[in-house]
């Protein structure tokens, strides 16, 4: 079902009512050596990754009118990328074909709006020097777009030096994708006709991953620009559904932290998000308790990390998984990542074996009552199912050191109160006693601004090694989930 990306007036704007997306219709090109400057997706891991569009909770997609770029654009389209000259002579409509999969991009690039003065960041998340103009940027150094019949595995997008052809991968035109997310990757080819190739990352969440890396974002490669423009939509784009901005806020972040030799520099916040029984988000600052109100959740549940993106498995397993936001941004109708697509389709009964589930950098695991499923190496992946020692029972998930994409290694309680190690470590899978003790059983504990904070009977507890001290909310006995939540000076101002 297409949803609505835009909160403002369908009507003035039906183009950005972006389609859903039909490999199918794909007509193929020819097939062709990858000697290419690439982007590279894997940020998020094979299982992990994009979405479609934004929908508004009380959008409907009733209207019969079809979604339709204008003849004056298709004519002005046609004046740089003149393989879609055929088809100027009327407006070109929705049919699901590859032909409207571009031409709609290029629209979301052509017309969507920003504000009158965009401020750079006081750190390094937002320039400006790419901020004017997508579409002239685009067409400058690109005239023609060819959807690509298959790529090999993370590649979303390529451009060849010097050729003015960009190659869009079938990945790129999956459900997991939005149309800003399109837009970004059209901006990093672009950038890749002014040179800047990529190199293997040497450290973090991409370590050791081809082309997954530039050197510094202040050099404007193509990271950068993927970093910009994301940013430049989640702050100062109009007229734009509030969730998508978070969103896109989000995969700002996660390039940010991740496609860069040297760190970023960004200046961010740490608190915890709370969720009450009353179904209401709190955020909390772990050092002192002090308290602040958001908006209200969509379901209870245990909500993972995914990078700085929050996805609820809600506790009723008739309700599907799916990306939160807590300030009452809304919803977002897209699946989270492959793994939430199949969880989605599951019976409930099905969906209640799962217990957690972590997203790391380049592995994940998925917990189960008595048995973890993971993927040490998601470019290569071989699932390990690794039985918890002794029959122990999982209960959740554990970061004593804070949700962290590079780290390799998490821990699992158990119901007996014994504490894991869960470790993919050197890529191999592992489940052992930990040496850690704790005084209580408790639900969760994740270190946030530096305090390590436990879960357990609706009350917050600073745990210290094997010893623990109530932290005092406003809140006590009401929490039923915490999860730790940056948030980010740029987009905050
Ligand atoms: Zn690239």
């Amino acid at each position: 079902m297409p949803g609505f990306l835009f909160s403002g007036a369908p009507s003035k704007a039906k183009w950005q009512k972006m389609a859903s997306f039909r490999l199918a219709s794909f007509s193929g090109g020819k097939m062709k050596v990858f000697i290419t400057i690439s982007i590279v997706f894997l940020f998020l891991s094979s299982t992990d990754v994009f979405a479609q569009d934004a929908v508004q909770d009380s959008a409907s997609d009733a209207s019969a009118e079809k979604d339709c770029v204008p003849q004056a654009e298709m004519q002005a389209i046609s004046q740089t990328f003149t393989q879609f000259a055929e088809l100027s002579n009327a407006p070109f409509c929705n049919d699901g074909s590859a032909n409207w999969q571009l031409l709609s991009s290029l629209m979301f690039m052509r017309k969507t709006q920003f504000s009158a003065n965009m401020p750079q960041s006081k750190d390094e998340l937002f320039s400006g020097k790419f901020a004017k103009d997508w579409y002239g940027y685009f067409a400058a150094r690109l005239n023609r777009l060819e959807a690509a019949p298959e790529c090999a595995k993370g590649i979303i997008a390529f451009v060849r030096p010097g050729i003015k052809t960009m190659h869009i991968c079938p990945m790129t035109f999956t459900d997991r994708y939005s149309s800003v997310d399109r837009a970004t990757v059209m901006m990093h080819e672009a950038r890749h006709q002014d040179g800047f190739p990529h190199m293997t990352c040497t450290r973090g969440a991409r370590k050791d991953v081809h082309k997954a890396c530039d050197i510094n974002i202040s050099d404007g490669g193509s990271y950068a620009v993927t970093v910009e423009t994301y940013a430049q939509f989640a702050k100062y784009a109009e007229g734009i559904h509030p969730a998508l901005k978070v969103y896109s806020r989000s995969a700002a972040i996660i390039y940010a932290d991740e496609a860069f030799e040297n760190p970023v520099r960004i200046n961010r916040s740490e608190r915890l998000l709370a969720v009450t029984k009353d179904s209401k988000f709190y955020s909390i600052n772990s050092q002192t308790g002090e308290s602040k109100q958001l908006g209200a959740a969509v379901a209870l549940g245990h909500i993972i990390r995914r990078g700085p993106h929050l996805v609820i498995f809600p506790e009723d397993k008739s309700k599907k998984a799916e990306y939160i936001f807590a300030d009452g941004e809304g919803r977002i109708d897209q699946s989270p990542s492959d793994f939430v697509s199949e969880y989605n389709a599951q019976t409930p009964e099905q969906k209640a074996a799962l217990i957690d589930y972590h997203i790391g950098g380049q592995w994940n695991a998925k917990v189960f009552k008595s048995s973890l499923t993971m993927v040490c190496d998601t470019r290569a992946p071989d699932v390990a199912e690794v039985q918890i020692p002794d029959g122990k029972e999982a209960i959740s998930l554990s970061y004593p050191e804070g949700y962290s994409r590079e780290s390799y290694r998490i821990q699992l309680f158990t119901s007996s109160g014994d504490v894991f190690d869960v470790s993919c470590e050197n890529k191999k899978a592992s489940v052992t006693l930990s040496t850690t003790r704790l005084d209580q059983k408790y639900t969760r504990i994740y270190r946030a601004n530096n305090v390590v904070v436990g879960l357990l009977d609706g009350k917050l507890y600073a745990v210290e090694g094997s010893r623990s001290v109530a932290l005092q909310t406003s809140i006590d006995g009401m929490i039923t989930e915490i999860v730790p939540q940056q948030s980010f000076e740029f987009f905050n101002q």
